[in-house]
């Protein structure tokens, strides 16, 4: 029989939840086991989520300057061809190098991993079976933490069958750019693997059951957004119901129910469902040891992520709250310090949500729509990249940013940038919200001259009426 092996803290999933527990475990004196049935670690996030999606954004992006975007600077190029195999192979080299990373970072911190499958045998005990031949062991500590993770969601009768009905992770890999691709859900993950598809050459339709993008986030900034992608050759059909997704070798009918009128049909080579994520607690063996899980699938946790057996804790897409890496990440480490005796802290107010379109959209705080829905009250200022001097000068001039602020303290309450460069930029944004700044700090803060910042800068200065380029 296996032997027992004991440890501080058994973890399950390698994602940027699990892998940041067992550096954080590390670093506070206790022995982690990390359990990940993947041989890589990294999670969706690094294997075929966030980083392969950035790549092919990153790589797409340059195709359709080298195309497009150069005659206007004075560059003038030959004809531009496309080599998809040579894309798509950059992006599996990012993938295994940042992999090989995360490996060299659980040497480093002396993290013992298991390559397997984790099951909850008791509130101290998990059992890993090797995904190939090789015996069962058991491992034992006085703490777990669940970080597995989520799936993506397939719409009820239309199975994903990896060709023709696909999704995110198939979507990053499609062996040629299609004629038609058919997007259900105007999400994250529609707005981006649309984008890149749709510059690499396809006709790329986005098919979404709600009036507004991305879940209504700032409905102005919406609005603005999807014209913006609209002339960049995206097609949406808003407010609109699939009713059904037929596939046959040759390719797949989308049935689509517009707000008014008949339904209409879509004939396209795949269709990729993008209508969000579900928590993966798939042989677990939750139910066996009593860890509760609400009527969404997500495991129910306090504020120390501890779920209804003590001893085991959850963090990440498991849980409630914004399916990010970078949520997960912070949780991990909360809940481990948690199990070493510290106040673990989670900045919830200053999270960061960000789309890696062109112009990028990102935003941290309250939204707009949610302060009005709120009833709370509230100042906006709004600044134009029209009106930056270094935006001008990249050729980059839509978009915006939004600062709002509570109009008796000047707290700020939310900012969106919807605009080049958002992603960094909102990392200001999120540290003013975590130092709870007011909208003059962020407005008398100097901002170098001319940066894509200042925008920024400008919008928070809107809030008392005092921008200077507007
Ligand atoms: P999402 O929740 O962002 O968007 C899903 C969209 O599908 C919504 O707009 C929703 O209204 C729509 N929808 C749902 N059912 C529909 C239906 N039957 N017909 C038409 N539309 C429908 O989900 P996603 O884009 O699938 O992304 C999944 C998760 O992955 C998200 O939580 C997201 O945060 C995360 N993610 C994040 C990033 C990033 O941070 N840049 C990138 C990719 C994915």
């Amino acid at each position: 029989m296996a032997v027992e092996e004991t440890f501080d803290l058994i973890i399950i999933g390698g994602g940027p939840g699990g892998y940041v527990a067992a550096i954080r475990a590390a670093q506070l004196g206790l022995r982690p086991a990390l359990v990940e049935k993947r041989e890589t670690l990294g999670g969706t996030c690094l294997n075929e989520g966030c980083v392969p999606a950035k790549a092919l954004l990153e790589s797409s992006e340059w195709f359709q300057r080298a195309k497009e975007g150069m005659a206007h600077h004075g560059v003038v190029t030959g004809p531009v061809t496309l080599d998809l195999d040579g894309m798509l192979a950059r992006k599996e080299k990012v993938v295994a190098e940042l992999t090989r990373g995360v490996d060299l970072l659980m040497k480093k911190n002396k993290v013992v991993r298991f390559l397997g499958s984790g099951r909850i045998l008791s509130p101290i005990r998990v059992e890993v079976t090797p995904m190939q031949a090789g015996e069962v062991q058991t491992l034992t500590a006085p703490h777990i933490l669940i970080a597995t993770g989520s799936e993506p969601i397939a719409l009820p009768g239309v199975p994903f069958d990896g060709s023709r009905v696909i999704h995110s992770t198939h979507g990053l890999s499609l062996p040629k750019v299609p004629d038609h691709l058919v997007i259900i859900g105007a999400g994250v993950i529609g707005l981006e693997l649309g984008s890149v598809w749709r510059r690499l050459g396809a006709k790329v339709t986005i098919v979404e059951m709600l009036p507004h993008l991305l879940g209504g986030m700032d409905i102005q900034a919406g609005k603005t957004a999807q014209r913006i992608f609209t002339k960049q050759g995206l097609v949406f059909h808003m407010a609109t119901r699939v009713e059904g997704v037929k596939s046959t070798p040759e390719g797949v009918t989308v049935t689509a129910r517009p707000p008014a009128g008949d339904p209409f049909t879509l004939e396209a080579d795949h269709v990729m469902v993008a209508v969000g994520r579900k928590p993966y607690t798939e042989g677990l063996g939750l139910d066996q040891t009593g860890v509760v899980v609400d009527e969404r699938g997500r495991i129910q946790v306090n504020e120390r992520f501890q779920t209804s057996v003590p001893s085991i804790r959850a963090i990440g897409d498991v849980i409630a709250g914004p399916m990010l890496a970078h949520k997960a990440s912070e949780e991990a480490s909360a809940a481990v310090e948690w199990m070493a005796g510290l106040p673990g802290e989670v900045s919830y107010d200053a999270i960061p949500s960000i789309v890696y379109t062109w112009p990028e959209i990102a935003w941290v705080g309250k939204g707009e729509d949610q302060l009005k829905a709120e009833n709370r009250e509230y100042k906006s200022g709004v600044f134009p990249f029209l009106a930056n001097a270094r935006a001008k000068t990249m050729a980059a001039t839509d978009g915006m940013v939004k600062v709002l602020a509570d109009p008796h303290t000047d707290t700020l309450l939310g900012v969106l940038i919807l605009g080049p460069g958002a992603s960094e930029m909102i990392g200001e944004a999120a540290l003013a919200i975590e130092f709870g700044a007011s909208a003059e700090d962020l407005g008398l803060a100097v901002h170098g001259h001319p940066t894509l910042s200042e925008a920024l800068k400008e919008a928070a200065l809107g809030v008392h009426n005092r921008a200077i380029h507007i």
